[in-house]
């Protein structure tokens, strides 16, 4: 195999459409991501593939090439962990099965919050809290505006010391799977299972060789080596992670909305030399070609 010329590639594996927590519905992150040049776009939203099918279409007509691609929520030693699944096969059954699952645990999540928040005397929290994320499930700084705006506490801040935050009513952890089932799922429907923004969890060096080394044990074949909003120390860090478990490297922005210019689609740090990129390995590999 000869390894083409990237330069002429933008690729982005990592973004958030209306479909989850985005700001942009799928049509228009897509012609946003056409406009920063981006020519290979994964769309990952949260626990969900309902984005893909608006967001296969705009590719089409910029002239995008789409990845299938979602971001899901799991348990690794009472960590809250992010997987994010590539190049999958979008109808596979159990995949799917395992969305509806996925959303039925977020919505548990907030009527629990809501239950414990219900005996303090603050009423109908799940169908105010709704409204805030859009008719989306909603999360807790969805919670902390709703006490914001009935005047409960003054400030998010406040919501979250009193009402929302480590130890308070509110805090509430999710209902999330095990990182190997996650893992299993996207293995499952032929994709590619890749641990999202290593740096993010605030685990020492040492958790996070523990946790990557699981993950692979797994079945997860890639991390993201460069994602938005990390030091070109941390960049290194996860070069030398991803070339000691022997893993592929992925990158992508994590972008969820405009105006934040730390975090715009196509924006990312170069990675690093030798390592091996994911897209190499896509069902139709990115950048490769076979030899005649
Ligand atoms: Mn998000
Ligand atoms: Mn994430
Ligand atoms: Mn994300």
């Amino acid at each position: 195999m000869t390894i083409t010329q990237e330069a002429e590639f933008c690729i982005d594996l990592h973004c958030h459409s209306t479909a989850s927590d985005g700001a942009l519905p799928p049509e228009e992150l897509v012609q946003r991501a056409r406009e920063k040049g981006v020519t290979h776009l994964a769309l990952t939203d949260h626990d969900t593939i309902a984005g893909l099918g608006d967001a296969e279409t705009a590719a089409a007509a910029v002239g995008i090439s789409l990845v299938a691609g979602t971001e899901l929520s799991c348990v690794w030693r009472s960590h809250t962990i992010h997987i994010v699944g590539l190049d999958f096969d979008t109808a596979n059954p159990g995949l799917n099965a395992a969305l509806v699952r996925q959303n039925d645990n977020r919505w548990r999540r907030a009527r629990t919050i809501a239950e414990k928040l219900g005996k303090l005397k603050i009423e109908d929290m799940v169908e105010k809290a709704t409204i805030k994320a859009g008719g989306d499930v909603p999360g807790r700084p969805h919670f902390a505006r709703v006490l914001v705006d009935e005047g409960v506490v003054k400030d998010s801040a406040q919501a979250f010391k009193r009402y929302l935050g480590t130890g308070k009513a509110g805090d509430v952890k999710g209902f999330w799977p095990s990182l190997e089932e996650v893992v299993k799922w996207i293995t499952d429907a032929g994709g590619i299972a890749v641990l999202a923004h290593p740096r993010k969890y605030k685990l020492t060096a040492t958790r996070l060789r523990s946790l990557t080394s699981d993950f692979r044990q797994a079945g997860g074949r890639a991390i993201e080596v460069s994602t938005s909003g990390q030091s070109s120390g941390d960049l290194g860090f996860l070069a030398e992670l991803c070339r000691r478990e022997n893993l592929l490297a992925s990158q992508g922005s994590d972008f969820h909305f405009p105006g934040a210019p730390w975090c715009e689609l196509g924006s990312i740090m170069k990675m690093p030399d030798g390592l091996e990129p994911v897209w190499h390995h896509f069902r139709k590999p990115v950048g490769v070609t076979a030899p005649v």
